[in-house]
């Protein structure tokens, strides 16, 4: 990557600009105090701008230092990593391989670590009806985490709702990578638009709810959580800031939610509560 190094700012050199532009920049920015004009070869420079300096510097992929940077996220009995981290997972901990891309659900976020924590502390092998697998509702599912780790821990199946459509072939393709595809499905929508969705498959009510949106939209959902979820089961809402948990308890207690319990992580909170 040949760099010209430029002294001065984009402002103190502003009637210089349109000189490195005319002589061929692709890109011009400015880092303490130097102007750093990016060109594809070696040019000669009006003698305005001659008191800088060519360098050539090595090519930055923004991409593989971010890969870099990724670690392996522990949350209760499941380690969530990228495919290329498959092999760090610590015997004993189930590995849920996340493609890290457009959709929000890497587990780096404290909101999917305590949720997926949430979900590992309980018996989804048997909180479905007559002590079978649990059926999960997951709301809001980006790239499917929660989903996909709600069967891995022993649910029977998990449906994935989301409103942004890119997140949905995402979801299905990491449902894919860590073999759960037959057990999840994920669907585009809303929690009160997809009625009709819920009523063609004969579905009365899930086990579990978990649902990694915001407080206020969890204070105008609760109702449909309690439409949505079997009477005595469990819901774990996240996304909360701990300032606006005042909301979702108020909300909870209003549908009649009983067992309300919190965990915090720094400026973000986790609450279940029994339908
Ligand atoms: N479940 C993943 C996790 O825990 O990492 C992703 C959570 S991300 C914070 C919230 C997701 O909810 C986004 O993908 C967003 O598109 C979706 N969302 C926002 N409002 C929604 C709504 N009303 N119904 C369903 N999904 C919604």
């Amino acid at each position: 990557m040949l760099v010209y190094h430029l002294p001065g700012t984009l402002e103190t050199r502003e009637t210089d600009l349109d000189l490195l532009w005319e002589a061929g920049a692709t890109g011009l920015e400015e880092r303490g105090g130097t102007i750093r004009a990016y060109f594809d070869a070696r040019v000669t420079l009006p003698g305005e701008v001659s008191d800088g300096e060519w360098r050539e510097e090595a090519d930055q992929d923004w991409q593989a230092e971010f890969k870099r940077t990724l670690r392996p996220v522990r949350a209760g009995r499941v380690t969530i990593v990228p495919p290329w981290l498959r092999e760090e997972v610590e015997p004993g901990q189930l590995p849920l391989v996340i493609e890290p891309g457009m959709a929000f659900g890497t587990g780096h976020h404290e909101t999917t670590r305590l949720a997926v924590e949430a979900l590992s502390g309980l018996n989804l092998a048997e909180l479905g009806p007559n002590g079978t697998g649990a059926r999960v509702l997951d709301v809001g599912t980006g790239s499917g985490v929660l989903a996909i780790a709600a069967v891995m821990l022993g649910a029977r199946t998990a449906l994935g709702l989301d409103i942004d459509p890119i997140t949905i072939p995402i979801a299905r393709e990491n449902a894919e990578i860590n073999g759960v595809q037959d057990r999840t499905m994920f669907v585009e929508g809303a929690l009160g638009e997809t009625e009709i969705y819920f009523n063609e498959r004969g579905l009365v009510g899930y086990d579990v709810i978990v649902a990694n949106l915001y407080a206020e939209l969890h204070d105008l959902l609760v109702a449909e959580y309690a439409a949505h979820v079997v009477r005595g089961k469990p819901v774990i809402l996240t996304g909360i800031l701990t300032a606006k948990l005042p909301l979702v308890r108020a909300a909870l207690e209003r549908e009649g939610f009983t067992d309300v319990q919190e965990t915090l992580e720094g400026e973000w909170a986790l609450v279940t509560a029994r339908a």
